[in-house]
């Protein structure tokens, strides 16, 4: 493979595990796009939501991606990208625990992830890209030139999430950030479709011992591998 190929480099793994930090670093370290698909997840839960739709209701929801409803435009340097829903900025607005919630549900829609699956494939275009998510290396591209599994213990993914939702000052218990956690990752790995699991040519990263700057680096090292395979003899 020439020294100038692109990747297209896919990240999957539950929830807190660190991949999106991980993967905006790597795709930045690498100057690739950084494609966060839980975001379109997030901007259908709320679309749905905003217009009363039941996660059960296969027929609405299909009407609903059938709509140019959700617009994403990839992440500028190590930022979010940027997500709207009718015309309206929603990035921040997706990121509430009970949209994560609802995410989980609709994401178990066969209807809502058929949907979406057009829409990832146009984004890897070109490749030069991380995409990070839940089916990325199983589903979406199972042709991806690099795959890994982030994961962690429930503990270390658990205590990861709270602080980044601001920790004591929050006003969050603990219990509670790492219950919303355990139902969304039990929903995720048990649903029929496309459930979270890791590629059977996946590189497998347990980040509970880890910085997020050494799975980066553990990450980038691979990355190189790939590029630049060692030559025998
Ligand atoms: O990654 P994030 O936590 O933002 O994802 C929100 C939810 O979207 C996940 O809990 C999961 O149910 C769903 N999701 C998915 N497949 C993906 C990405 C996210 O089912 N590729």
């Amino acid at each position: 493979m020439p020294a100038e190929t692109k990747l297209l480099i896919t990240i999957d793994g539950p929830a807190g595990a660190g991949k999106t930090t991980a993967s905006r670093r790597l795709a930045a370290r690498l100057g690739y796009r950084h494609i966060d698909t839980g975001a379109l997840y997030r901007a259908v839960a709320y679309a749905a939501r905003a217009r009363g739709i039941d996660p059960e209701d296969d027929a609405a929801l299909g009407r609903l991606l059938a709509a140019p409803t959700i617009g994403f435009a990839p992440a500028p340097a190590e930022g979010p990208a940027r997500v709207t829903v009718d015309g309206e900025d929603v990035t921040e607005a997706i990121r509430t625990p009970e949209i994560a919630q609802l995410a989980s549900a609709i994401s178990a829609r066969p209807v809502v992830r058929a949907g979406l699956l057009g829409l990832q494939r146009d984004l890897g275009r070109g490749k030069g890209a991380v995409f990070e998510g839940r089916d990325m290396g199983t589903v979406v591209f199972p042709e991806a030139d690099l795959k890994f599994f982030l994961t962690a213990s429930e503990e270390a993914r658990a205590r990861r999430r709270y602080a980044e939702m601001g920790g004591e000052r929050s006003g969050l218990r603990f219990e509670a950030v790492r219950d919303e956690l355990r139902r969304r990752d039990r929903r995720d790995a048990e649903r029929a479709v496309a459930p979270l699991r890791a590629a059977a040519d996946a590189i497998l990263i347990d980040s509970s011992d880890l910085t997020l700057e050494q799975v980066v680096e553990a990450m980038l090292g691979r990355v190189q591998a790939r590029l630049a395979p060692p030559r025998n003899g």
